[in-house]
């Protein structure tokens, strides 16, 4: 019998279904089962290929996008380059206006995937003409036959999760998940799958991980924006100065916070412990999980699923450089003795 060519169509059959995996050993000590969604194992290595093909075929499905037609975005980075996959297999041209906070790596890459990127100044209000927000705006109304993917306040971005992320970690799972642990930007990887798995077990505790620096654990426990709350951080793509519309706060059990400096160190100890390179948020999440673990949230019938949303390859010269690490005084407190060994 003749055999087939084994070869997918392109790039994009690779989105989502990616892998849930034990982690171990850094969770040796903790009372519970740990499993991490493995983001980085879509083809633009993050969890943003996920609402970005998916916000892209449903205007396509409208009618609303043709070939040569312009997709826009905002973006810390990951769902730039997403969008930017999306668009060379499909077509249309990408132009992105992105953060001064994106680290250079992440907006070099944008520029290697063909797309046309604006750097904007990240510490101004959102309403202000120079945000990121206001100049893809602008773009998008400036352009005919544009579309704007607009991750925070579309509601396309948490069906996405809603019909990816939820059912496959339902199903990793064999429904046996009581907790997902995950951070929290837009709000459409939370907001979305747990929409999916409280329809499935309305007990599962969804728990999200925002940044001391933002707005969102406050908003969650007072339905108030709390401008107070709002100062520099480091962390990317983890909470906002603002309240996305992408995030259901009613399906959110509760927010946990961390900082920059523990979850940079707690990414760097998943790296060298699990031998799975990830991202800055990934630290962040497991980061939260020490905190819930020391708080008594897990017991021995605990099984937690974390997200792990984008690869380290995108932190070199930020928390996988010991310069970077030192520049912002994040050895000056060393709290792992790893990094404290003396080479002998
Ligand atoms: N981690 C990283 C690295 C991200 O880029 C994002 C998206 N801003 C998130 C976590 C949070 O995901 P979401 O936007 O779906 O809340």
């Amino acid at each position: 019998m003749e055999q087939k060519i084994n070869a997918y169509d392109n790039v994009l059959d690779l989105v989502g279904n990616t892998p849930l995996i034990k982690l171990s050993k850094i969770a040796k000590n903790f009372k519970g089962n740990f499993y991490a969604k493995v983001e980085a194992f879509n083809p633009g290595h993050s969890t943003k290929d996920r609402i970005a093909l998916y916000i892209i075929e449903q205007a396509e499905k409208k009618g609303i996008l043709k070939p040569g037609d312009t997709i826009v975005e905002t973006t810390s980075g990951n769902t730039g380059f997403s969008v930017a996959m999306v668009s060379i297999i499909k077509g249309y041209d990408c132009i992105l206006a992105v953060s001064s906070k994106s680290s250079k790596d992440k907006i070099d890459m944008l520029r290697a995937m063909g797309a046309k990127v604006y750097v904007c100044p990240a510490h101004v209000k959102a309403d202000d003409p120079r945000s990121y927000y206001q100049v893809a705006k602008r773009i998008h109304e400036e352009m005919k036959g544009s579309v704007y993917i607009n991750q925070y306040f579309n509601e396309l971005n948490m069906d996405a999760h809603y019909n990816s992320t939820g059912p496959e970690i339902w199903k990793q799972t064999a429904g046996k998940i009581t907790h997902l642990i995950a951070c929290s930007g837009t709000g459409g990887t939370i907001s979305g799958t747990s929409k999916f798995l409280k329809e499935q077990n309305p007990n599962i505790k969804i728990i999200g991980v925002d940044a001391y620096g933002s707005v969102l654990k406050k908003y969650h426990e007072t339905r108030e924006f709390d401008s107070n709350e709002i100062y520099p951080y480091r962390i990317e793509g983890l909470g906002k100065n603002l309240i996305p519309t992408a995030t259901d706060f009613d399906l959110i059990d509760k927010f946990v916070k961390v900082t920059d400096e523990e979850s940079a160190h707690t990414a760097r100890d998943i790296s060298r412990t699990e031998g799975m390179f990830v991202g800055y948020t990934s630290g962040a999440a497991w980061q939260a999980i020490k905190q819930l673990e020391i708080e008594g949230e897990f017991d021995e019938h605990s099984n937690v699923v974390v997200i792990f949303p984008d690869h380290g390859s995108r932190y070199m010269s930020k928390i996988y450089s010991d310069d970077w690490m030192n520049e912002q005084g994040f050895f000056d407190s060393v709290n792992t003795e790893e990094e404290c060994k003396i080479e002998h």
